[in-house]
C-alpha cells in the first residue's frame, strides 16, 4: 500500500484524532499533570480543567454540568449504566427492554443480566432498523426497570426516534438509556428534550482520544445525587463523586472537550457536506454495479453511514481487496471468526444469511474529500468484479 495515498473509509470503528484536540492533549500533558483530586494548587489546577470541560460537553447535549461523568471508554459507560441501574434498583423490577440491533457493549451486559434473573425483551426492527413505539409500549410491564435503545446504530446508520421513545419511558416512570457513542458530535442531542436519564458516548468516536468516555447521568433532584440511581460497578478511591474511581484522565478529558467544541462549531456544515458524499456512494453503486443494495434507512441516517450488500461475494475479501489499494473499509460479514454468523444487525433486519456475508459499511469523517470518493468509486467496480467471476455464488446468467 502507497504511503501517499491512504484512503480511510472506516470512521464508525474510530476516527483519527483532530490535531487540534493532540495540541490541547499535550497542553495538558504538561501542564496539567496534577491528580484532580489533590489538595495542591496544580492538582486545584486539573480540577479546574476538569470542571471546564464538564461544562463545555453538558452544554453540548443541554445537561447539567454536575451529570456528566467521565469514563475510560463507551463500553464503560453502557456497562455502568446497564450494571450500576439494575444493580441499585431491583427492587424496582426486574424487566429490561432493549432492541436486537444494539452494539455488543449494551447486548452482552444484558445477557449477563439475563443470567442472574432479569428478564429481558430484544425488541425486533423493520427492514431499515427502526424499532416499532407501538411494539415498545407494549412490551412496558409493572415490572419494567429501564428502557435502553441506541441512539444510531454503529453498522448500518440508522437512528432511532429517541425523542418519541423518552415520551413513552417518561409516561411509565421507566429510566431511559442511550447508547449515543455513533450519534454523539453527528447529530443534536438534547437530554432534557428527548427525556433521557442516562447517556453513553465515546471521544475516539468524534476525533478525540482513545480510552475516554462519558456517561450523562440526569440527576434525580438535587439532594439525591447519583448514588440514589445508581450503583458503582468499581471500587476504589472517591473520584467522580464516589462513582468511578481511578485519577481521573485530565489531559484525555481536555481533548474530549475540544474535540465537542469542534463538533459544536462544525457539525452542521459537516454533516451536509458528508451527507452529499454518502448519497453520492449509494447512488453510483447502486446504479452501476448490479445486484447491490443498501441497508438501514435511506434519509434517517447517520450523515456518515454507508452499508451496501454486495451478493454473491465475501464483504472480508472487499475489504482485504480495497485495503490492497490504501482504502479502509469493514464489513459485518464474519467467516474467518469462530463463527459463521454474519453481523446481528443485518440478520436483525431481515437480511438472509447468505447475503449479509456481502456486507461492506464506508463510513466517512471530516478528513474524507471528495477526492477520496471518487478513488474508491474507480476503484471498487473491478474489485466487485473479480470477485464475483470466482465466486461459486454468482448466479448463471
Ligand atoms: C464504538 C461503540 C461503542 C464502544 O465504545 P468504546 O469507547 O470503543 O468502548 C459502544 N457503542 C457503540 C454504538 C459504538 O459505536
Amino acid at each position: 500500500m502507497s504511503k501517499s495515498k491512504y484512503i480511510y473509509l472506516d470512521n464508525a470503528a474510530t476516527t483519527p484524532i483532530d490535531p487540534r484536540v493532540i495540541d490541547e492533549i499535550n497542553k495538558h500533558f504538561l501542564e496539567t499533570y496534577g491528580n484532580s483530586s489533590s489538595l495542591h494548587s496544580i492538582g486545584q489546577k486539573a480540577g479546574q480543567v476538569l470542571l471546564k470541560s464538564r461544562e463545555i460537553i453538558a452544554s453540548f447535549i443541554n445537561a447539567n454540568r454536575d451529570d456528566i461523568l467521565f469514563t475510560s471508554s463507551g463500553t464503560e459507560a453502557d456497562n455502568l449504566a446497564i450494571f450500576g441501574v439494575a444493580s441499585k434498583n431491583k427492587e424496582r423490577g426486574n424487566h429490561i427492554i432493549t432492541s436486537s440491533i444494539e452494539h455488543h457493549a449494551v447486548e452482552n451486559p444484558y445477557k449477563e443480566l439475563e443470567k442472574n434473573g432479569f428478564e429481558l425483551t430484544f425488541l425486533p426492527v423493520d427492514k431499515y432498523g427502526l424499532i416499532d413505539l407501538k411494539d415498545l409500549e407494549d412490551a412496558i410491564t409493572s415490572k419494567t426497570l429501564l428502557i435502553s435503545i441506541m441512539f444510531a446504530n454503529n453498522e448500518i446508520g440508522t437512528i432511532e426516534p429517541i425523542k418519541e421513545i423518552g415520551i413513552i419511558a417518561k409516561k411509565y416512570n421507566v429510566i431511559f438509556h442511550t447508547d449515543a457513542v455513533q450519534a454523539f458530535g453527528k447529530v443534536q442531542i438534547d437530554v432534557n428534550d428527548m427525556n433521557i436519564d442516562l447517556l453513553s458516548a465515546s471521544a475516539h468516536k468524534l476525533y478525540g482520544p482513545k480510552g475516554v468516555g462519558l456517561l450523562y447521568i440526569r440527576n434525580k433532584g438535587i439532594r439525591e445525587g447519583w448514588g440514589k440511581f445508581i450503583d458503582p460497578i468499581m471500587y476504589g478511591g472517591g473520584h467522580e463523586r464516589n462513582m468511578r474511581p481511578s485519577t481521573v484522565n485530565v489531559p484525555g478529558i481536555a481533548g474530549f472537550a475540544k474535540a465537542v467544541e469542534i463538533a459544536k462549531e462544525e457539525m452542521e456544515g459537516e454533516s451536509k457536506r458528508q451527507i452529499k458524499l454518502r448519497d453520492k456512494i449509494i447512488k453510483w453503486v447502486t446504479e452501476n454495479i448490479e445486484d447491490t443494495y443498501l441497508n438501514g434507512h435511506p434519509t434517517q441516517r447517520l450523515p456518515n453511514n454507508v452499508n451496501l450488500i454486495f451478493k454473491y461475494i465475501e464483504g472480508e475479501s472487499i475489504v482485504l481487496d480495497l485495503d490492497m489499494e490504501g482504502i479502509a473499509t469493514s464489513t459485518g460479514s464474519a467467516c474467518s471468526s469462530d463463527s459463521l454468523e454474519p453481523s446481528h444487525v443485518l440478520l436483525a433486519i431481515g437480511i438472509k444469511t447468505e447475503d449479509a456475508h456481502g456486507s461492506l459499511r464506508i463510513s466517512l469523517g471530516r478528513f474524507t474529500s471528495e477526492g477520496d470518493i471518487d478513488y474508491f468509486l474507480k476503484k471498487l467496480p473491478p474489485i466487485i468484479e473479480r470477485l464475483r467471476k470466482i465466486s461459486p455464488l454468482k448466479k448463471k446468467n
